[in-house]
């Protein structure tokens, strides 16, 4: 089944609620990057977060989160948007570390706990909202409750995991996002703070093959909620090979009379998917003449 996201209200409206299954989305970045499992689970906890994130934006917003916790996995980028499209990279792939004291993948060890995570929003006509908090926890569900809670003044509970099979695939991945209204009455807090502390950790709900509806069901109860949209999600990067070659124009003249003299060729490479473009000394050429 393909990775979607639901958004609901709950407690009479008084609570906007996100979850999603990532799976897919999660083992496409896996099998990209080829990351060992601590760095999948970091990865894709960023992916899942951003792509709720994503969720919380309109029409052609966009946004790109930013953790640089000073760990060996070195940074994790993740661009999200509105309409369901993740893509991101950590700069170590190779990260992994024995299991932590709870038999978890050690994901705050791989990300570090001395550095900021930040969010940038493209909010359209060349608007930008800018938020960056430091690390609280490096295991990156923390980090963006308090990234929200802080930076958008906005009470939330963010939950997210992945879990990684023996051979380094990716067996499950989701999350969810619980947001409260302005004027949430205490006892609606009161109900969902107990609730979020009795459940179990998000990991388990996934690894029961919860659906995004199920989960949002667990933390709120079925009929105190209601589903209003649903949205697939999917790794999707931006690049083509008619980028790099705009990209490689505008080096000029010079630049690209050097990469046909040394090379004869030249690679280009997408950091966001792994996909790498080949440009052969007779399109460098052509691209060489429409830079002139
Ligand atoms: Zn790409």
């Amino acid at each position: 089944m393909s990775d979607y996201l639901v958004k609901a209200l709950a407690f009479n409206d008084q609570v906007r609620a996100y979850a999603i299954k990532s799976t897919e989305t999660v083992a496409e970045a896996q099998r990209r990057h080829y990351t060992w499992p601590t760095a999948s689970a970091a990865l894709g906890r960023a992916i899942s977060a951003t792509a709720m994130l994503g969720a919380l934006l309109k029409g052609d917003q966009k946004l790109t989160v930013k953790i640089d916790g000073g760990g060996p996995i070195g940074l994790i980028l993740v661009d999200g948007n509105a309409k369901g499209e993740v893509r991101g990279y950590v700069t170590n792939p190779q990260t992994h570390f024995d299991l932590n004291e709870h038999g978890k993948l050690d994901v705050r060890r791989a990300v570090g706990t001395e550095g900021t995570l930040s969010v940038v929003k493209d909010i359209g006509m060349r608007d930008y909202f800018t938020g960056q908090v430091p690390i609280v926890s490096g295991e990156l569900g923390e980090d963006f409750t308090y990234y929200l809670v802080t930076s958008e003044q906005v009470p939330s509970s963010v939950g997210v995991g992945v879990l990684v099979n023996p051979d380094n695939s990716i067996l499950a991945a989701g999350g969810f996002i619980i947001q409260l209204m302005p004027g949430t009455d205490d006892e609606t807090i009161t109900a969902i703070e107990k609730r979020l502390g009795e459940i179990p950790p998000i990991s388990k709900l996934i690894q029961k093959g919860l659906s995004p509806e199920q989960i949002l069901e667990e933390i709120f109860g079925a009929n105190n909620m209601k589903i209003i949209e649903k949205m697939p999600v999917s790794f999707t990067c931006t690049c083509s090979k008619d980028r790099f070659s705009n990209a490689i124009i505008s080096l000029g003249n010079d630049e690209i009379e050097d990469m046909i003299a040394t090379d004869e060729k030249a690679e280009a490479h997408c950091h966001f998917c792994n996909e790498k473009y080949l440009f052969t000394k007779s399109e460098l050429e052509a691209l060489l003449s429409e830079a002139r």
